[in-house]
């Protein structure tokens, strides 16, 4: 439908169009208007008719969704802040690429040779908070483009072609006050820009600011997210909450300790969260959590590896046995059936000793065999392994191997000891009889 004149606002700058509905003066039709778009200088009223028969020529009562532009104007405004903080913060070697508004939340593409640093997104964030509880008034005014220009802090978009006359939106300063005096460094305390779009009167409409997510999305250009009124408030109480939660668990420990954690990295992946927050204190207190638990995990193993070598050593070896096999209780990776071996082969350094470890996930078997014995150490882990279906290397003198099957340490031992048998009592068993 295309109208002499129309309140609807049509898709441009990067700002959604409107919604809403054309009726009839007598009601005898109503059009729902589902988007809004700028061709040939008409807006274009694009949508279906719920009711009754639209016909040329016809009055229609124009009626916008101001529900939802309401928001769509918290978070245009919240763009020009925002553009204003990241010049304010990052200087002038950053430029807008490109945005989109809506009724839910606000991008913002600009150009940047590096990342912002988590400091710098903080104070952006903090500065644009600040301009909308600042109750700002927003100038909106039709001026001509040199005089537009020569204002000292207007922000335009390079490259791209403005009408003249052109609509400067400004938010905080008198816009004739400052085509009366372009230069006045005053003026570079707040945001000027030529814009087509829907605003606040006031910053103090947008409630709330929060900045949620920053990234890279192409060479030099970065992207920034973010809301404004009950969905940042929201947020930032999100982040109260989340927060208090993760300083909550630094009083935890043990297996409290790491559900917790894996509950707060959870929220961490799948819910949004205020930039600064995730970044700054959320991410100091994730870090400390994270030292904690791996910390306490270094103590188990510590803890484990003493346990191992203890039993290694409290363990009673007849002086005639002529090996020494063990299959340990206390759990056992590799790292700690070196520790038991070393024990057991330091207290009986003529035997050869093979010990057993059976850990969560495997079956493992160490063994070494003293120079010249008729042990073959390599041989031996080989034979051990075999009903536990594992698999084993190394030379006659040290050997070890290990069977994902964690089920069979008992069989394990039993192999190795028919092996070691069988060795020791073979030398004699095969000299030629008299
Ligand atoms: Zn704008």
């Amino acid at each position: 439908i295309v109208l002499d004149r129309s309140a609807f606002y049509a898709e441009a700058g990067g700002q959604i169009a409107d919604v809403g509905t054309l009726t009839g003066s007598g009601l005898e039709f109503e059009f729902m208007v589902e988007d809004c778009q700028r061709y040939a200088g008409f807006v274009l009223h694009e949508g279906y008719v719920s009711s009754g028969t639209l016909s040329l020529g016809a009055e229609v009562k124009v009626t916008v969704d101001f529900g939802r532009r309401a928001p769509i104007a918290m978070n245009h405004t919240a763009t020009h802040v925002m553009n204003h903080g990241l010049r304010e913060v990052l200087g002038d070697d950053c430029n807008q690429k490109g945005s989109l508004v809506n009724d839910d939340k606000f991008r913002f593409d600009f150009s940047f040779a590096r990342p912002p640093t988590v400091e710098e997104m903080a104070k952006v964030e903090a500065l644009s908070r600040e301009q909308i509880q600042q109750s700002l008034p927003v100038f909106v005014k039709e001026c001509a483009l040199d005089d537009a220009r020569s204002i000292n802090s207007l922000r335009a978009v390079f490259g791209e072609a403005y009408p003249d006359p052109v609509r400067v939106v400004s938010v905080g300063a008198d816009i004739e006050k400052m085509i009366a005096d372009p230069d006045n460094a005053e003026w570079m305390k707040y945001s000027v820009e030529f814009c087509g779009g829907t605003h606040l009167a006031s910053t103090a409409e947008a409630v709330d600011f929060v900045i949620v997510s920053e990234g890279g999305i192409a060479q030099g250009v970065r992207r920034i997210t973010g809301a404004t009124g009950a969905k940042a408030a929201a947020l930032h109480a999100r982040a109260k909450e989340v927060g208090e939660k993760a300083s909550a668990a630094q009083a935890l420990s043990g297996d409290a300790l790491k559900k917790e954690l894996t509950a707060l990295k959870q929220v961490a992946e799948e819910e949004e969260l205020p930039l600064s927050f995730r970044n700054g204190p959320f991410a100091e207190v994730m870090k400390a959590l994270g030292a904690k638990v791996l910390a306490a995990g270094k103590g188990d193993a510590k803890a484990a590896a003493a346990r191992v070598q203890a039993e290694a050593e409290s363990l009673v070896v007849a002086e005639s046995a002529p090996f020494v096999a063990h299959l340990l209780e206390a759990e056992a990776d590799a790292k700690a059936l070196d520790l038991a071996v070393a024990a057991l082969s330091k207290a009986h350094s003529t035997k050869p000793v093979l010990v057993v470890g059976v850990s969560p996930k495997a079956t493992a078997v160490l063994a070494v065999a003293p120079k010249g014995h008729a042990m073959n150490a390599k041989e031996w882990v080989a034979a051990a392994l075999e009903p536990a279906g594992g698999k084993g290397g190394g030379k006659p003198d040290r050997g070890q191997g290990s069977s994902k099957d964690a089920s069979k340490g008992a069989e394990t031992l039993s192999a190795a000891v028919a092996f070691a048998t069988g060795v020791v009592s073979g030398g004699s068993a095969s000299e030629p009889q008299d």
